[in-house]
């Protein structure tokens, strides 16, 4: 696995994909630069060697050049961020992009405009993927967001540059996480899925049961889960086409010895709202009326004694509607215990869209190894999916 590290930069246009593909308000001001910075130590050590760098990324979803998505809006807080002055070009392809990629120098930084504003980007369009490739010396992929993308800047740009191609930074440390949790982790292994629904967890977790010795299942799946065992879950959400599914999900964990932990009981609330009355119920008793919207106080205490045995950890999905205050404290709790057990030594890995929202939330991001980037793409990952811009490095 090549990395920027293998690699010196001195006198080379690094042609670098990161994700810029950052929040803006209504005036166009970037309100969360997490991406940018994520991005920074690659871009640095390209500039440190004596290198330059030209820096290609997406924005939003435009229907052709649509202003509104233009990269240059981000320009300034790039700079911010980055310490270094950023040249911009009004194109991602063509003579203007060539001639100002041809006039950079060591230390100089190049934004390219959106991608997108060529629907020959998300096409993976291989005669647009080489104008891209004629703008650099070595060709960086750093962006894992858009690495389960086929597309011509994330994946078939790398054709043009056979041996003068790696992972950025980001990208490597994203890689490196998830194969600590699948392949190399230490024993005991953990996976924690909580979330709104079974449907959209199932290949992870049938990917997941040969890799793990303890499963916690939480959230709102629970429930599928309770039913499928003969359990009252009063008015809970639940997904009655996949019960045989979820029976069979547990008859695999068995043969395969990994131990399932469901909540044994749970916060039930008389309405999905965070005023409703509440009450704590056994997981299976729940009456019709009420739903489960968090996990309940012995559950919690369950999780915690699992999470500290176990010595790598994987946590996609929140344990309860954490977006609601009344609602949280499962979340929360997991959390905790994740952080302590990282402070003894775990590993963990926390991935995969509303986890990474909580994380963030409730302030345990420096309190895990590591949180990934990528939503769709670390889903993918767990699915044991290859990932077209990883594999285009390591062809
Ligand atoms: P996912 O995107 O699949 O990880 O699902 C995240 C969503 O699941 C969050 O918006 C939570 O509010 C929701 N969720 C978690 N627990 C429950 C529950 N017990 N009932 C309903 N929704 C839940």
């Amino acid at each position: 696995m090549k990395t920027i590290n293998d690699f010196n930069f001195e006198n080379q246009k690094a042609l670098i994909r990161v994700d810029f593909n950052v929040p803006l308000n209504d005036d166009f001001e970037v309100t969360d630069t997490t991406r940018i910075i994520a991005a920074k130590p690659t871009i640095i050590k390209v500039l440190e060697d004596g290198g330059s760098c030209i820096l290609m990324s997406h924005l939003g979803r435009p229907k052709g050049r649509q202003d509104e998505f233009s990269l240059r809006h981000i320009v300034n807080k790039v700079e911010d961020v980055l310490g270094v002055e950023v040249k911009f070009v009004e194109d991602c392809v063509g003579p203007d992009a060539e001639a100002a990629a041809r006039e950079l120098k060591p230390g100089e930084i190049l934004m390219l405009e959106n991608l997108r504003f060529h629907d020959e980007e998300q096409k993976g369009d291989k005669v647009f993927a080489e104008a891209l490739s004629k703008l650099g010396d070595i060709y960086v992929n750093d962006a894992f967001g858009t690495a389960h993308r086929a597309h011509a800047s994330t994946t078939i740009v790398a054709e043009f540059f056979p041996e003068r191609k790696c992972f950025g930074g980001l990208l490597a440390k994203e890689i490196e996480s998830i194969k600590k949790v699948m392949e190399t982790g230490e024993k005991p292994v953990l996976a924690v899925l909580g979330g709104a629904k079974v449907s959209s967890k199932i290949t992870i977790i049938e990917n997941i049961l040969d890799k793990v010795d303890h499963l916690i299942i939480g959230g709102g799946m629970t429930f599928t889960f309770i039913k499928a065992k003969g359990g009252n879950i009063g008015d809970s959400i639940c997904e009655d086409d996949k019960i045989d599914l979820a029976l069979d999900i547990l008859k695999q964990a068995e043969a395969k010895n990994v131990v399932v932990h469901l909540p044994v009981d749970v916060l039930a609330a008389n309405a999905f709202s965070n005023t409703a009355e509440t009450q704590v119920l056994d997981v299976d008793k729940i009456p019709d009326g009420w739903q489960g919207l968090d996990a309940g106080p012995k559950t919690i205490e369950n999780f915690h004694s699992v999470v500290m045995e176990c010595k790598t950890i994987l946590w996609n999905g929140p344990l309860g509607v954490f977006e609601m205050e009344n609602y949280s404290k499962g979340t929360i709790a997991l959390g905790d215990a994740i952080a302590e057990a990282t402070k003894n030594g775990a590993f963990s890995l926390v991935g995969g869209g509303d986890s990474v929202a909580a994380v963030k939330q409730f302030g345990f991001e420096n309190k895990v190894s590591y949180v990934s980037t990528g939503g769709g793409a670390m889903l993918e990952s767990l699915e044991g999916k290859t990932l077209p811009g990883i594999a285009a490095i390591l062809d």
